[in-house]
C-alpha cells in the first residue's frame, strides 16, 4: 500500500502542515512500522481552519440544497472510484482486515454521502403552523461552522456520518479524525476539492485530541460540535462546550447486551452473536460484549459460541481470508490485556483466548503486530468491572438468565445504553423485550443492520442527541419561529 509520506491539514482548499511544524508518527499496527507522519496541529491551525470555514459559510449556506447534494453525490462517486486505495489506507492505518474495509467501511462512507444528498433534496425544513389566533412559520437555517470529531475504529465511515449531514444542511466544517487513523480523512479532504466543494467548506485538522480536538471544542466561532468517541472524552467536551451554550451531539461508549431467548434459531444466534462480539476485533461501539443466554440453552449455546470464536481466522489484514486483524495500537492491546487480567482477578473463567497469539502462529510480515485472540469469559456477576466498563476489544462475557424478566434486568444493569440485540423465534416477544431495554438501538435477529433514516445514538452514558436521517440535518440547523395574528 502506497501511503503518503506526510499527512497535512486541509485548510481553505489546500494542504498545510501544522503551523508549529510538529509531526507525529503514523503506525501500521499490524506490523508496528511507522508508515507516515502526521501534522501535530494546535490552536493556531484550528483558528486558520475556522476562519476559512467562516469565510466560506455565507456562499455555501446560500447555494441551495440541490447544489450541495450534487457535490455530495459527486464525492460519493469519487470515494467509490478510489475504493481500493481508501480501503488499503484504512486497513494499514487501523489493522482491520482489508476485506472488511473494502466491503463495509468504504462502501458505507460512500453510502453516507449519497444518503444525505438524497435526504437534503427531500427535506422540507420550513413549516407553517396555523392556530385560530396565530399563524407561524418555523424556519431552519444552517448553524454556521460545525466541529466534527471522530474516533479511530471506523475512521472514514464515522467521519462521513457527521460531515455529510453538516455539509448537506449548509454548514461548513472543521473536522478532526483520530490521530491513530488520519489517512482516509486526509485523502477524503483532497477528493472534496475534486468533487467541487469550494475552498473552506470542508477543512480537516490533524493532531492530538487534547490539543487540536480541544481547540475545536473551545473555539467561540464553532457553535456546533458533533463528537463520537469515549465517554470520558465526551464528559470533558461537555464541560467546555456547556458553559459556551454550544449545540453538542455525543456518540459515546457502549457495553451492549446480546440477548439469546430460549426459542431462537440457535445457529443463527451463534453466528450473529460472534459477529457482534468480534467484528473489527470487537472495536465497534455497537459490539455485543455481554452475551446473555436463556439457561436451558446455555451449555449448548456457550460451547457453539466458543467453538466459532476459536475458528475465526487471525492473520495479515491483507490476506482476503483474514477475519481478525490487529488491534488499533500496541497501547490499546496493553489496555485490553489488562482488562482480561482484571476479569481473571474478579473470578472470571477464560473459555478461549485471554492472551495475544503466539507470534510464530502469525504470518511473518505481521509478527510485530498488536494482535489479541478472541476471548470469551464466563462466571462473572453483572456488577463487576469487567461487565460494567467498556473494553473495546475482542472480549465478551457470557452468562445465563432465567426468563425474559431476568434478561431485561441484567441487560439494563449498565451505566451505558447504546445498543442491544435480541435473538428469538417470536417477533412479538422480541418486541416486548426490545421496548423495555434501556438502549437507543435494538436489533431483533440482526446486528448492525442499517437503515440510515432511523435515529442513531445512545441513552445514559452512551451519549446525547441522535445522528441519522432528519435528526442529523436538524442538528446542524437552528430553528426560528416567526408568528403573526391570524
Ligand atoms: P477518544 O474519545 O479517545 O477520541 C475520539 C476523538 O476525540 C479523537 O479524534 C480524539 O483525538 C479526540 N479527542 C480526544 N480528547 C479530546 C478532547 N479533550 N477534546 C476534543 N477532542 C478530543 O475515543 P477513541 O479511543 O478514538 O474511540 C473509541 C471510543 O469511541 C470508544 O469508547 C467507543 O465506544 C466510542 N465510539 C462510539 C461510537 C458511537 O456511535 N456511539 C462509535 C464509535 C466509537
Amino acid at each position: 500500500m502506497q501511503c503518503p509520506e506526510r499527512v497535512d491539514n486541509w485548510i481553505d482548499g489546500a494542504p498545510r502542515p501544522a503551523a508549529g511544524g510538529g509531526t507525529l508518527p503514523v503506525v501500521e499496527p499490524a506490523t508496528g512500522r511507522v508508515i507516515s507522519r502526521l501534522a501535530a496541529s494546535g490552536a493556531g491551525d484550528v483558528d486558520a481552519a475556522q476562519a476559512a470555514a467562516a469565510r466560506a459559510f455565507p456562499a455555501w449556506s446560500a447555494i441551495g440544497a440541490p447544489a450541495r447534494a450534487e457535490r455530495l453525490e459527486r464525492l460519493a462517486q469519487l470515494v467509490e472510484r478510489d475504493l481500493e486505495r481508501l480501503a488499503g489506507l484504512e486497513s494499514a492505518d487501523s489493522g482491520k482486515p482489508l476485506a472488511l474495509a473494502r466491503s463495509v467501511d468504504i462502501p458505507r462512507a460512500a453510502a453516507n454521502l449519497r444518503f444525505f444528498a438524497d435526504a437534503v433534496r427531500a427535506w422540507r425544513p420550513d413549516e407553517d403552523l396555523r392556530a385560530p389566533h396565530a399563524v407561524s412559520r418555523v424556519i431552519r437555517r444552517p448553524s454556521g461552522v460545525a466541529g466534527c470529531i471522530s474516533p479511530w475504529n471506523l475512521p472514514l465511515y464515522l467521519f462521513t456520518w457527521k460531515v455529510a449531514p453538516a455539509l448537506a444542511a449548509g454548514c461548513t466544517v472543521v473536522g478532526k479524525p483520530s490521530e491513530e487513523t488520519p489517512l482516509t480523512a486526509a485523502a477524503f479532504a483532497e477528493l472534496s476539492a475534486e468533487a467541487g466543494f469550494p475552498p473552506g467548506v470542508l477543512n480537516v485538522v490533524q493532531g492530538r485530541g487534547a490539543e487540536c480536538g480541544a481547540a475545536i471544542v473551545a473555539h467561540p466561532g464553532i457553535p456546533t460540535i458533533s463528537f463520537t468517541g469515549g465517554t470520558e472524552t465526551g464528559a470533558r467536551i461537555m464541560s467546555v462546550a456547556g458553559p459556551m451554550f454550544k449545540s453538542v451531539a455525543l456518540e459515546l461508549g457502549g457495553k451492549n447486551p446480546t440477548i439469546v431467548l430460549d426459542d431462537c434459531d440457535l445457529d443463527a444466534a451463534v453466528v450473529g452473536a460472534v459477529r457482534a462480539a468480534f467484528q473489527n476485533q470487537g472495536q465497534i461501539c455497537l459490539c455485543g460484549s455481554r452475551v446473555l443466554v436463556a439457561r436451558d440453552l446455555y451449555p449448548r449455546f456457550r460451547d457453539a459460541f466458543v467453538e466459532r470464536a476459536l475458528a475465526l481466522r487471525i492473520g495479515d489484514p491483507l490476506d482476503p481470508a483474514t477475519e481478525q486483524g490487529s488491534l488499533v495500537s500496541e497501547a490499546h492491546r496493553t489496555k485490553v490485556s489488562a482488562a482480561v487480567e482484571r476479569a481473571r482477578a474478579e473470578g472470571g473463567r477464560v473459555l478461549c483466548g485471554g492472551r495475544a497469539p503466539d507470534p510464530a502462529s502469525l504470518p511473518e510480515r505481521v509478527r510485530g503486530g498488536a494482535y489479541y485472540l478472541p476471548t470469551v469469559i464466563e462466571g462473572l456477576p453483572m456488577a463487576c468491572a469487567t461487565n460494567q466498563e467498556e473494553i473495546f476489544g475482542p472480549v465478551a462475557t457470557i452468562q445465563p438468565f432465567d426468563g425474559d424478566e431476568d434478561a431485561v434486568r441484567l441487560a439494563n444493569e449498565s451505566a451505558f445504553g447504546l445498543a442491544a440485540s435480541v435473538w428469538t423465534g417470536d417477533h412479538a416477544r422480541g418486541m416486548r423485550v426490545a421496548e423495555r431495554l434501556e438502549s437507543g438501538i435494538v436489533w431483533i435477529n440482526a446486528w448492525l443492520l442499517r437503515d440510515l433514516r432511523v435515529p442513531f445514538g445512545g441513552m445514559k452514558r452512551s451519549g446525547l442527541g441522535r445522528e441519522g436521517g432528519d435528526e442529523a440535518l436538524r442538528f446542524f440547523t437552528e430553528p426560528k419561529s416567526i408568528t403573526w395574528p391570524a
